[in-house]
C-alpha cells in the first residue's frame, strides 16, 4: 500500500471540512426558506454542533504538522499553481483558527447569538439604549479578537482581513475619500436636476407569480442554471452554494413594488453565476472557491447594476416586461420605465440606497467601526455620531435610532470589516465591465439581443475558474491589466447618470 503523502492528507481533511460545512449550508438555507417557526431550537443545536465539528477538524494538530512538512519539502510550483495556492491558504486558515482561544471563539458565538436577537427588538423598539451592553461586549470581544489575530484590539486589518484577504484600511481610505469626493457633487447636481423620474409606475400592482416568472426567465438568461439551482422565497435574500451542483439563491415579493424582488434576483443571480462558474475540478480547496467577499459583491453588482439597470438591456426585456405586467405597464414608455429604475436620491437606509449614494453609507460605517474599534469612540456615542456623519454626508438626519445605528444586523453578528467589501464591489465591477466592453466590441449589441453568454465566457474565464488562485487586487490586475481604481466607477456612474438627468 502505497503511503499517502502530507498534501494528500490535506486535501482529504480540507475536502472534510468542506463538506461538514454544507451540510451546516443546507441547514441554514432550509431555516431561512422552509423551516417551521418552532424548529428553531432544535437547528441551532444542529447548527452548533457542526460549527463546533468544523472547528475541532481545522484547529486539528496534525493539519500543522502536514503544513510543516509541505512547505519544507517544496515542489509546489509557482506562487500560483494550485497546489501552491491550496497550501497558502490552508496555512493561512489554519493559523488564524489556531490564533483563537476556544474560549474567545465560544464567547463570541454566544454574545453574536444573543446580539442579533436583542438586536431585533432593538430596532422594533427603536432604541439603541436597549442595545448598547450588548454592544459593548460582542465590540470588546472583537477587540480582543483583532488582538490575537494582528497587531492589537485596534488592529482593523485583522478583522477585515477575514473578508478581504490582503486589503488594509491604510489602501481602503484613499479610495474611499477619492469616491467621496467624486459622488458628492454628482448626488448634488442630480439634486438640482430639472428631470425627474416617475417611481410611481414601479409602485403599480406587479403580480408576485409573475415576478417570478419573469424574475427566473432572466435568470435564466443570464446563465443561471435552474439545474443546478433554485430560487426561493426569504425575508432577507442571500445566495449559499450547498455543493459544486447546487447553488441556492432567494428573493421577497412585494405586489406593490417592482424592484426589490426583481434587482433582488439579479444581484442574487451574479453571485450564483460565480459560484456555478467556479472550478469543479478543484472543489472542496481554497483553488474552487470564491476569492473574497469584495470579488463576489462585484459579480453581484455587475449583473445588477452594469446589465440590469441599463439600456441595452431594457431594449429586449421591456417589451417582454409589458407582456408579463400589461395592466401596470401599458402606459409606461422604455425610457420612463429605464429611468424609474435608475432613480437617484440621498435616503437614510443603506440596503434601499441608489448605485450613486450606495457608497457613502459604506463610507460611514467604515468610518465608525475603525473609530470604535481604536476606542476613539465609545459605545455610548454612537447614535450622535452617526447622526453627524448622514448630516455631513448625505445632508440627513435619522428620525430614531431603527433608521440610524440599528438598521444593518452586521455589528450585532460580530461582524466588524465587512461593510467595505460592497464598495469594493462596485469598484471592481466597474471596472471589470470597462474591460469587458474592450474586449468584447459589440457586448452592448449582445445584451440588447438578450444574449449574455459573451459577458458570462469573458467573467468564467477571467474571475470564475481562477478560484482563490489571486488576491483581489491581483485577480482584478490580471483580468483588466490595471490596479483596481475608483475611476471606472466614477466614470460609469457620471456618464450614466448625466445622461439620464440630463446633465
Ligand atoms: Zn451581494
Amino acid at each position: 500500500m502505497s503511503q499517502s503523502t502530507p498534501y494528500d492528507q490535506l486535501l482529504a481533511a480540507s475536502r472534510e471540512i468542506s463538506l461538514l460545512a454544507s451540510c451546516a449550508a443546507v441547514l441554514s438555507w432550509d431555516e431561512q426558506t422552509y423551516m417551521p417557526r418552532e424548529g428553531a431550537q432544535h437547528r441551532s443545536a444542529q447548527l452548533g454542533l457542526l460549527a463546533g465539528l468544523v472547528h475541532e477538524k481545522a484547529t486539528d494538530p496534525r493539519l500543522g504538522n502536514w503544513l510543516g512538512e509541505v512547505e519544507q519539502g517544496g515542489g509546489l510550483g509557482l506562487p500560483d499553481a494550485p497546489m501552491a495556492v491550496n497550501v497558502r491558504e490552508w496555512r493561512r486558515a489554519f493559523d488564524r483558527a489556531t490564533k483563537l482561544p476556544k474560549r474567545l471563539v465560544e464567547e463570541l458565538a454566544r454574545a453574536t447569538s444573543l446580539g442579533q436577537q436583542v438586536w431585533v427588538e432593538a430596532r422594533a423598539a427603536a432604541s439603541y439604549a436597549r442595545f448598547q451592553p450588548a454592544f459593548e461586549k460582542i465590540l470588546a470581544l472583537k477587540r480582543e479578537e483583532a488582538a490575537c489575530l494582528g497587531a492589537g484590539p485596534a488592529d482593523y486589518d485583522a478583522l477585515l482581513n477575514d473578508y478581504e484577504p490582503g486589503a488594509t484600511a491604510a489602501d481602503l481610505a484613499p479610495l474611499f475619500e477619492t469616491l467621496r469626493q467624486g459622488l458628492v457633487p454628482l448626488i448634488e447636481a442630480i439634486a438640482a436636476a430639472p428631470r425627474r423620474p416617475d417611481i410611481g409606475v414601479l409602485k403599480r400592482d406587479y403580480p408576485t407569480e409573475r415576478q417570478r416568472v419573469f424574475g427566473e426567465m432572466v435568470a435564466s438568461q443570464f446563465g443561471f442554471d435552474f439545474q443546478r439551482g433554485r430560487l426561493d422565497v426569504t425575508a432577507h435574500p442571500f445566495c449559499t452554494e450547498v455543493g459544486p451542483d447546487d447553488c441556492r439563491i432567494t428573493t421577497r415579493y412585494n405586489l406593490r413594488d417592482f424592484s426589490d424582488a426583481f434587482f433582488g434576483i439579479l444581484h442574487e443571480t451574479g453571485h450564483g453565476l460565480y459560484e456555478q462558474g467556479l472550478d469543479r475540478t478543484h472543489r472542496g480547496t481554497p483553488m474552487g472557491e470564491a476569492v473574497s467577499l469584495g470579488v463576489h459583491e462585484s459579480q453581484s453588482r455587475l449583473w445588477e447594476n452594469a446589465v440590469g439597470r441599463s439600456r441595452p438591456f431594457w431594449r429586449q426585456a421591456f417589451p417582454q416586461a409589458k407582456r408579463v405586467f400589461r395592466e401596470a405597464l401599458h402606459d409606461v414608455s422604455e425610457d420612463a420605465f429605464l429611468f424609474a429604475v435608475n432613480e437617484v436620491k440621498p435616503s437614510l437606509i443603506r440596503v434601499q440606497a441608489d448605485e450613486v449614494t450606495y457608497s457613502l453609507h459604506i463610507i460611514i460605517r467604515f468610518e465608525l467601526e475603525r473609530a470604535l474599534l481604536a476606542g476613539e469612540l465609545a459605545p455610548a456615542d454612537l447614535p450622535a455620531a452617526w447622526a453627524e456623519k448622514y448630516q455631513a454626508y448625505l445632508k440627513l438626519t435619522p428620525g430614531n435610532d431603527a433608521e440610524g445605528c440599528l438598521q444593518d444586523i452586521h455589528w450585532s453578528a460580530g461582524l466588524f470589516g465587512y461593510f467595505p467589501t460592497y464598495t469594493l464591489g462596485n469598484v471592481f465591477a466597474a471596472q471589470l465591465f470597462d474591460r469587458a466592453q474592450q474586449d468584447l466590441v459589440d457586448l452592448p449589441q449582445q445584451i440588447e439581443r438578450g444574449d449574455f453568454s459573451g459577458l458570462l465566457g469573458w467573467l468564467r474565464e477571467k474571475i470564475h475558474r481562477h478560484g482563490k488562485r489571486w488576491r483581489s487586487t491581483e485577480l482584478v490586475f490580471q483580468a483588466t491589466g490595471a490596479q483596481p481604481s475608483p475611476q471606472p466607477f466614477l466614470a460609469q456612474l457620471t456618464r450614466k447618470f448625466g445622461e439620464l438627468y440630463g446633465l
